[in-house]
């Protein structure tokens, strides 16, 4: 329940009538009645002004890898931190974390708080480079993100925003200003689809991507395919044919499988034979990178040098490999420059990739299969301030390769693994504290996997406010 006190001033907004607001975040342009939320259940009116009831909120913070937001032209490979919060201006029928994004589905058992900077923090002494706003839609947590995003800058990480960008041009400006990286989707080109399978309108997603790609802030662009909702080959031409046009053949741009999941469960995954011939159509129409999210096949996603034809990035699911590639993103065989940008702020992962012999006292085994080739692992007791863990890889009949040594610490507790190659066939974890480990199968790269047994945080006052 909203009361006076709670909640915190949230920016873009004006008085409608006495004792309500209008929001003006994103263009639905809520005006909730005195104690009442708007449609995304996070902003509401207290006496005429609209608060935030989310401010800091967010599931825990999880280190991942920059493919996972559908980029992969800036510092392939570099890690994150990404966070979720919770709400959603949007209300996708086949949305893939729905558990999260639509607070009448929320377990508030998964919600924690943080600063900014805690945030900070927590990727200065784990070497993290990038903060990463994702997973439901960070839209709607703005003050949070530009606030956080901000002192990110002053101390010298940067910051990438995944959205499906239903939001105001006003805002946009804000977020021009303090982020780095923009990952956005397009879900169609169709407004009667947005409108009935999103609820949300499709023009302002437009408007609002140009004017990012006007900024000349990094860009890229990816459309979740969903089987007999926007997988038609006219579906998929319009979408390219509106990239192009509007921000460019060169914008890297992603067709990314579905699962189902939240109420559009009736379809199988998105096969990957339509990601490929959505490639395809693209290629013939001048697109010049285009990537296939959620497949695993060897080659799929490798960034090739345009000049020579030398791999520069290659890429096996949401892992990555730089070569060929120099600090200043020139190929190294011929010296064109290509089109990934920042290549060195990988340096630190890549400190940690040491010679590993042998495993540790405790250990954690997991199998990859077809379903599953990635996985949370959640630290879920902590017996040391900073925990250092080895990782194998599994290969065939047993034999073992180190992969990376790293450590956890400054509250960092949940970290994403991901099969490297096709023969691979596990990974090994091992440490030597007495902290306890546990793994949650990730299905595709949108997804945050939820075990409400293990995560850890609860409070009443997160239940009471969003009732
Ligand atoms: S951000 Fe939330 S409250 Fe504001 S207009 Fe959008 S849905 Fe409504």
């Amino acid at each position: 329940m909203i009361t006076a006190s709670s909640g915190r001033a949230a920016q873009h907004w004006k008085p409608f009538k006495p004792n309500r607001g209008e929001c003006q975040l994103c263009p639905r342009h809520c005006r909730p009645k005195n104690e009442r939320m708007g449609f995304c259940g996070v902003r509401g009116t207290v006496d005429g002004e609209i608060r935030t009831f989310n401010y800091g909120q967010s599931l825990a913070a999880t280190e991942e890898i920059i493919e996972t937001e559908a980029v992969n032209h800036f510092s392939p490979g570099a890690r994150i931190l990404s966070m979720g919060n919770v709400g959603c201006m949007m209300a996708c029928s086949f949305c893939q974390n729905w558990e999260t994004s639509q607070i009448k589905h929320l377990d508030y058992k998964m919600v924690r708080d943080y600063t900014p900077q805690q945030l900070v923090e927590m990727c200065l002494q784990n070497d993290i480079p990038i903060i990463s706003w994702t997973y439901n839609d960070p839209v709607v947590w703005h003050e949070f993100v530009v606030e956080t995003s901000r002192l990110a800058q002053k101390n010298g990480i940067k910051t990438l925003y995944k959205s499906a960008f239903y939001i105001e041009e006003e805002p946009v400006k804000e977020l021009i200003e303090y982020i780095d990286i923009f990952s956005l989707s397009l879900k169609s080109l169709n407004e009667a689809f947005y409108q009935k399978q999103t609820r949300a309108r499709l023009k302002p997603v437009l408007e609002r991507i140009k004017q990012v790609a006007a900024s000349g802030k990094h860009l890229e662009l990816s459309q979740l395919v969903i089987p007999e909702l926007n997988d038609s080959d006219q579906d998929i031409i319009d979408t390219i044919n509106w990239v192009k046009k509007h921000t460019g053949k060169y914008t890297p741009l992603h067709f990314v499988a579905f699962h189902p999941a939240y109420q559009y469960t009736h379809v199988e995954r998105t096969d990957i034979a339509t990601l490929k011939r959505a490639r395809e159509l693209a290629l013939a129409k001048g697109m010049q990178y285009v990537y296939l999210g959620n497949a695993y096949e060897e080659g799929l996603n490798n960034t090739l040098c345009q000049s020579c034809g030398a791999t520069l990035v290659s890429r096996y699911g949401l892992h990555s490999s730089p070569q060929n590639l120099d600090n200043a993103g020139c190929c190294t065989q011929c010296g064109t420059q290509s089109a990934i940008s920042h290549p060195d702020l990988n340096k630190n992962s890549k400190k940690q990739e040491q010679s590993i012999k042998g495993d540790l006292k405790n250990r954690l085994a997991i199998n990859w299969s077809d379903e599953v080739q990635s996985a949370h692992i959640l630290q879920i007791k902590s017996a040391v301030e900073t925990d250092h863990l080895r990782i194998r890889s599994i290969q065939p009949q047993g034999s073992s390769q180190p992969i990376l040594e790293k450590t956890l610490s400054a509250g960092l507790d949940r970290f994403i693994i991901s099969r490297q190659s096709e023969k691979e066939t596990g990974v090994v974890l091992s440490w030597d504290s007495d902290s306890l480990y546990h793994n949650l199968a990730v299905l595709d790269r949108a997804h945050y996997p939820t075990d409400l047994d293990l995560d850890a945080q609860t409070t009443s006052e997160h239940q009471a406010i969003f009732q």
